[in-house]
């Protein structure tokens, strides 16, 4: 999908216009159409720092040096691509100095695309008022330091983690300081030991992470779920896509040429659960990855929507995966261990114009992942959603054109998202190198300043 900034901006005719008139002009942002490296750090210049006391420092370093980093630990004189700060000592609003001295130098060193992520600590119920305050106080400063750092397309994230699931930092540093996260950014998730990890379980692979799963994506003839597919096939997964029967001949010419399965069913149909236990447990004895990505819109204002509207969206985007999921989360056809995302949208977290029926089901799915998450901890399941905010997809287009200028500028880096940044992060939640996360909603949005 065009974006005429972009365009004009880019051709040197019509740039000195854009310029004159002061229309901004969005940073080329970082892509990868590859896969995982399994190098990432290597040749980048990386700071690592802590402050006082903090418990991450000796995972973080490991986790950079096995992506073939060497971290400067203090110091810094050239320009950065990466910067990790560890803020899990920071329990006393005095011990938040170490941010400000850190980021106030930092700051301008940062290079266009670059990455920050800073960690924090995860308390439980029991601990000190402050200390508790101390680590939220960070997720303030994360977030004002993305918008801040945006423009030259650096993504800030947060990352708070509970003392026992440390070891499980590594896969959520090589995503957030990774060319893959490009346009997640001014996010908080929570990096805990909730989902059970066989004792005996290999490393987490991170390239071809995800060889041998089996992986079901859900409205994935077109727009975002074609591009999970394209992106979790690159990982080594076999992978189905499943659309409504309208669309069969598409999915079967994309299927063909991405090398996916097709499979049309309407997933709120009555018998959808069954049929899909069925499929999977025949043709690959169980599932591993399941991506609820089929939603549709049908927006209205409340006073003016019909009965009909309302019923459709709720069955679509809320209650068919909660079916799907009782029956293969249940039966077992969803392997232990296995990975399920949920897509819901900003519109969830923000609520929107005319999308009563739509956001309802969006945050539904925000408390449904959160609820979720201990049941199945034990089964080393986890499961999560992604929130995007404006992707430019055949869902977007059809925004009138004001909305949907819009909805592409305001957010920190000026422009709209590509299918494959909500993909990059919705594959990256069904790898094994992000056992730590589950129960989180994650925003895709290039940090969207509508809502949280
Ligand atoms: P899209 O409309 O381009 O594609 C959705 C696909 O789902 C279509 O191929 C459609 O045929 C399929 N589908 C619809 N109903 C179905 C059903 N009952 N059974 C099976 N398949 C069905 O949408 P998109 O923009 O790619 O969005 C994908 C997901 O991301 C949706 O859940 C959407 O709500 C969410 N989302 C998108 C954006 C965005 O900016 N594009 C923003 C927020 C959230």
């Amino acid at each position: 999908m065009a974006d005429f900034l972009t365009t004009l901006n880019r051709n040197p005719l019509t740039a000195p216009l854009a310029k004159a008139l002061g229309l901004p002009n969005p940073v080329p942002l970082a892509r990868s159409a590859t896969g995982y490296e399994t190098t990432p750090y290597a040749g980048k210049a990386v700071l690592l720092q802590a402050a006082p006391n903090s418990y991450a420092h000796a995972s973080l370093l490991q986790a950079v040096r096995n992506g073939g980093g060497e971290p400067v630990l203090s110091g810094f004189s050239e320009k950065l691509d990466v910067a990790v700060f560890d803020a899990t000592g920071c329990s006393t609003p005095a011990d938040a100095q170490a941010l400000y001295e850190t980021f106030h130098g930092l700051a301008r060193k940062l290079a266009v695309n670059g990455r920050v992520l800073i960690v924090a600590a995860l308390h439980d119920d029991s601990a000190a008022p402050v200390a508790v305050a101390t680590a939220r106080g960070v997720e303030g400063f994360a977030r004002s330091l993305g918008k801040e750092l945006g423009r030259k397309g650096v993504t800030v994230n947060l990352a708070y983690v509970a003392p026992d699931a440390v070891e499980r930092l590594e896969g959520v540093v090589r995503f957030f300081c990774g060319t893959q996260t490009t346009y997640v950014s001014g996010q908080a998730v929570r990096v805990t030991a909730t989902a059970a990890v066989a004792p005996a379980a290999p490393a987490p692979a991170y390239s071809s992470a995800l060889a041998g799963k089996v992986a079901l994506v859900t409205g994935s003839a077109r727009g975002i779920g074609l591009a999970v597919a394209e992106r979790l096939l690159q990982e080594g997964a076999q992978v189905v896509c499943l659309d409504v029967p309208a669309v069969e001949q598409e999915l079967q010419q994309t299927c063909a040429r991405i090398g996916a399965l097709p499979l049309a069913l309407d997933i709120a149909a009555p018998d959808a659960p069954a049929r899909l236990s069925a499929y999977f447990r025949e043709r690959f004895g169980g599932l591993d990855i399941l991506i609820h990505n089929a939603g549709i819109t049908r927006d209205r204002t409340i006073a003016n929507m019909t009965p009909v509207q309302w019923d459709q969206v709720l069955a679509v985007n809320f209650a068919a995966i909660t079916e799907i999921d009782k029956v293969l989360l249940q039966d077992g056809t969803v392997r232990d261990g296995g990975r399920v995302v949920c897509l819901s949208s900003i519109s969830g977290i923000a609520g929107n114009f005319g999308q009563t029926n739509y956001a309802y089901t969006k945050a539904a799915l925000i408390g449904y992942v959160a609820a979720q998450a201990g049941r199945l901890g034990a089964r080393g399941i986890c499961i999560n959603a992604v929130a995007p905010g404006f992707i430019e997809t055949a869902m977007t287009a059809k925004m009138p054109f004001f909305m949907r200028e819009m909805g592409r500028r305001l957010n920190s880096v000026q422009q709209g998202g590509q299918p494959r940044d909500a993909a990059e992060l919705i594959t990256f939640l069904a790898t094994p190198g992000a056992s730590g996360l589950t129960g989180n909603t994650i925003r895709v949005c290039g940090q969207g300043l509508i809502g949280a």
